[in-house]
């Protein structure tokens, strides 16, 4: 059965009436008194969170709109949100759950014969990968596999996180693993789609794992779909070896350890990131699972997504001769892009989590997680230690050093407090650095994704006044949506909310329910707590959008401003007409914030 709900997260798509139908249905106190007990209070249901401890409840459902809301936790969603949360699964399971709780029959799935074709194939890849996780597993329970017992007890891996991890072994043999899954009906080339077995270029095929300690990589559902494999001997190379890209494998898309982490990443409210499976293995060994592991590289965006599914706070550690470079300083500078917030816990040189961890105890670890700092606040130290600052030169190069990274901060507050930071680091008057980032920013910010702003630092009143109209009394508020264009968003920390609500209003009706279902976790967060007020942030609908149209005339009017005085510090008889006209065009705009106040 859990199988082939895996299946279902990615194959076919229920169809959108059938989730409206289903939702019509499920009533969501229903539902969520199955878990938790409410009792009313006026218009909604109160109870103690599921999702973090409590002895006084701040966990509100609201029946008739369908969506709960912790004032405690921040957690909030459609009853679909609340399943995937609660079972931890994915939404297309939450979907079977809910149809199965309320005796409704799933639909078809409508696929394609190609579909079908891919989505047998890809069935297939993942019973071959579970079939060679247990047979790893059997070859490390083995005689043979009695010196690799003994290395991971010799690493301080425990027997309950070896099991955790499901570590096996691949013996020295040519083709052991091809011959048990031959002899469990696989074919020889799936075995060689799925990776697990390589062409020699004499012709022969040969497993593609040998003489390693295998590391089983899994989805979030806990699915094997690929393996890590590392060297045993000294002189073996590659120190490790990765399944190739499959159909079910995709490396700049998995994060190693999300399926063990996420319920802590859920309760505690932050994930660690390390690099390597061993520094997973003592972290999460320590008591602190809510690890994960980026295996070397550099976190990609797409990883980044994974993980915003259950947090948007990360804590890196690693080891700081490598965390100024490469691959950890890239993972931060795009998690920051992306709207994370990111700290960096410090370790003595030399010392990754691993050797931490069994050198220093769980205790000394925790320590150094609470001492945890902002990442731009280390990296402003970092950078800054490296440059003589009491000269010109040294000034320049800093703040042009650091001026890339404020860049790609996406949310505004922020980037001009990084401003102030990199001003006083550098001893540089103010204004004249904050004009430099800000432009800088302008800049950049075409290039920074779309989905980079999800901070909700800086949501305004007039935002919250619409996103509070669009769940309450959806036609007014669509209506004042669709007077808006898309440069009233650019910016907006709740961009992406009114970006979804346009776009569904124009593609096929928009409802409060199809909303709170498409929302990621962290914009669920913010629509359920705006929803939950029983007042209207603002009385009047239109002042929402009229509000906001008007923060993006003033935003357009600073621009010009910042234009105007760079023009004028250049020199203002050379560059005359170009002011000029910059000032005519403040002054329409001008003209145009007038008429909306
Ligand atoms: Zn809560």
């Amino acid at each position: 059965m859990h199988f082939a709900f895996c299946i279902l997260n990615y194959m076919a798509l229920f169809p959108q009436t059938f989730i409206d139908d289903l939702k019509s249905h499920a009533d969501i106190v229903t539902v969520i008194q199955d878990y938790v007990s409410l009792k009313k209070v006026g218009a909604t249901y109160k109870g103690l969170c599921p999702f973090h401890g409590e002895k006084t409840p701040s966990f509100h459902v609201n029946r008739d709109k369908g969506f709960f809301h912790c004032f405690g936790c921040g957690v909030g969603g459609d009853v679909l949100k609340f399943l995937e949360l609660h079972d931890k699964v994915g939404f297309q399971d939450a979907v079977k759950l809910l149809a199965q709780r309320f005796g409704m029959p799933l639909p078809e799935l409508e696929q394609s014969d190609e579909q079908r074709a891919n989505a047998t194939e890809r069935e297939t890849l993942l019973k071959i990968h579970e079939a060679a996780a247990a047979w790893f597993r059997e070859q490390l329970a083995s005689p043979a596999g009695a010196r690799v017992r003994t290395q991971i007890v010799e690493r301080g891996v425990s027997q309950q996180t070896n099991d955790a991890m499901g570590l096996g072994f691949a013996p020295s043999s040519r083709d052991a693993l091809k011959q048990a899954l031959l002899k469990q009906g696989f074919s020889q080339a799936l075995l060689l789609r799925a990776g697990l077995l390589v062409e020699r270029d004499g012709g022969g095929v040969i497993d593609r794992f040998r003489n390693r300690l295998m590391i089983p990589i899994s989805r979030d559902t806990g699915s094997v779909i690929a393996f890590g494999g590392r060297a045993l001997d000294a002189d073996q190379q590659p120190k490790y070896l990765n399944s190739p890209e499959t159909p079910i494998y995709s490396k700049g898309r998995t994060l190693y350890g999300l399926n063990l982490a996420k319920g802590a990443m859920q309760q505690g409210g932050f994930a660690i990131l390390v690099e390597g499976y061993f520094d997973f293995a003592q972290v999460y060994q320590a008591g602190y699972q809510s690890v994960v592991a980026s295996c070397g590289t550099a976190l990609t965006p797409q990883q980044a997504q994974q993980l915003r599914r259950f947090t948007s706070k990360v804590v890196l550690s690693f080891d700081p001769d490598v965390a100024g470079q490469g691959a950890a300083a890239k993972s931060c500078e795009m998690l920051v892009a992306e709207g994370f917030d990111v700290n960096v816990a410090t370790l003595p040189a030399g010392e990754d989590p691993d050797v931490f961890v069994r050198r220093r105890g769980r205790a000394a670890y925790g320590e150094r997680l609470k001492e945890s700092r902002p990442y731009l606040e280390y990296l402003l130290d970092r950078v800054s230690t490296s440059h003589d600052l009491q000269t010109d030169e040294g000034r320049v190069h800093f703040v042009t050093a650091m001026l890339p990274i404020a860049a790609r901060i996406p949310d505004a507050a922020m980037r001009d407090r990084f401003a102030d930071r990199i001003a006083f680091k550098a001893r540089v008057t103010d204004e004249v650095v904050r004009a430099e980032i800000r432009r800088a920013a302008v800049q950049k910010q075409s290039t920074v994704r779309n989905r980079a702003n999800t901070g909700f630092g800086q949501v305004t009143k007039a935002e919250k006044g619409l996103i509070w109209w669009l769940i309450h009394e959806p036609a007014p508020a669509l209506t004042a949506l669709t007077g808006l264009e898309p440069p009233d968003f650019e910016g907006l920390a709740s961009r992406e909310v009114l970006d979804l609500a346009r776009k569904l209003n124009e593609d096929r009706g928009f409802s409060p329910s199809v909303l709170l279902e498409r929302l990621s976790m962290v914009e669920a967060q913010l629509v359920t707590a705006v929803a939950s007020e029983s007042e209207p942030p603002v009385h009047e609908v239109e002042n929402c959008a009229r509000i906001i149209r008007r923060l993006r005339y003033e935003r357009e009017r600073a621009a010009l401003q910042r234009e105007i005085d760079r023009l004028q510090q250049l020199g203002a008889t050379e560059h005359g007409d170009q002011i000029d006209a910059l000032w005519a065009r403040k002054r329409d705009l001008l003209q145009r914030i007038e008429a909306l106040i």
